[in-house]
């Protein structure tokens, strides 16, 4: 497994799996690897010759308020993890080497990046569509793997590979989820034992939500308050959005036909977790 610090020795690098025909599949993360980030890698590497996985913390996402200091990082831990899986390739750049002094450029993917997670998130998916084209330059795969967990960041990737004409194929992955049905994330690190505990909250919404869907009731607006209803049963839950969207477009919807999602954000004391559910009725 190669690890690779520089654009040039990754460009190079890819630029040699190419002219050999190897199709190269690329995982891009912020690291802190559980078995969520694992399972896009084993899928990625089920499917194509070269696996490449990204770790950068990119500081572009973050708000001025958030926690891009206090992230999790363990670089160390995370290529043990991946070591096992035959990924050929991490690349590791340093923040100087993605954004050096006098960087400018932004990507604005437009207004399907100012709601739900973006309200409160200003520029976040904007951070997001920047660092992810500089990583398919750099990286140059056939197909790219995303979490379906991070539900809103997959239309953005989506829209921006359209948008741009990146010739990749963007592979959306389900999420990995905790026995309780809590979604694996980094930053369930910061929860302590009760708000671990509290957490499972949001699944079990999630789950109602969907009952309900699938037993009929097309009425978002009851299918939204029953969700917050049931969040609001839990005292460490601080409800950001609850809400029942188009599965493609993400926007709110009246009446639930085919295809829905549920899309939660909530604190859990002050860590804030998101996580969804797509609701497929069939017809
Ligand atoms: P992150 O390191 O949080 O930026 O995540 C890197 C990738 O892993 C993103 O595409 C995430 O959607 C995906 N991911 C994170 N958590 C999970 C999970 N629990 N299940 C599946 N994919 C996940």
């Amino acid at each position: 497994m190669q690890i690779i610090k520089t654009i040039k020795e990754m460009q190079a690098l890819s630029r040699g799996f190419k002219a050999k025909g190897k199709t190269i599949g690329f995982v891009p993360t912020m690291g802190a690897l559980h078995e969520g980030h694992l399972s896009l890698v084993r899928q990625t590497k089920a499917e194509n010759d070269i696996v490449v996985v990204s770790i950068f913390v990119n500081p572009t996402q973050f708000g001025p308020k958030e926690d891009f200091n206090k992230y999790p990082r363990d670089v160390e831990g995370d290529l043990s993890k991946l070591s096992p899986i035959g990924v050929d390739a991490v690349f590791i750049p340093g923040a100087s080497e993605i954004y050096p002094n006098g960087f400018s450029a932004s990507i604005n993917i437009g207004s399907i990046g100012d709601i739900l997670c973006g309200a409160s998130r200003h520029g976040h998916f904007n951070g997001v569509a920047t660092v992810v084209a500089k990583l398919f330059n750099i990286v140059m795969p056939d197909r790219a793997y995303f979490g379906q967990k991070d539900f809103q960041q997959t239309v953005v990737i989506k829209k921006l590979v359209m948008e741009l004409n990146f010739d990749i194929d963007v592979i959306v992955c389900p999420t990995v989820r905790e026995p309780d049905g809590l979604a694996m994330s980094s930053r369930n690190s910061y929860l302590n034992e009760a708000e671990r505990k509290a957490a499972g909250i949001l699944y079990k919404a999630l789950k109602h939500g969907e009952g309900l869907i699938l037993n009929n009731v097309k009425d978002a607006s009851r299918v939204k308050s029953e969700i917050e209803a049931l969040i609001k049963t839990e005292p460490l839950a601080e409800i950001e959005y609850a809400e029942i969207i188009d599965a493609a477009t993400l926007e709110k919807i009246d009446d639930i036909k085919s295809i829905a999602a549920i899309s939660l954000a909530v604190r859990i004391g002050t860590t804030r977790l998101i996580d969804n559910l797509v609701v497929v009725l069939s017809i």
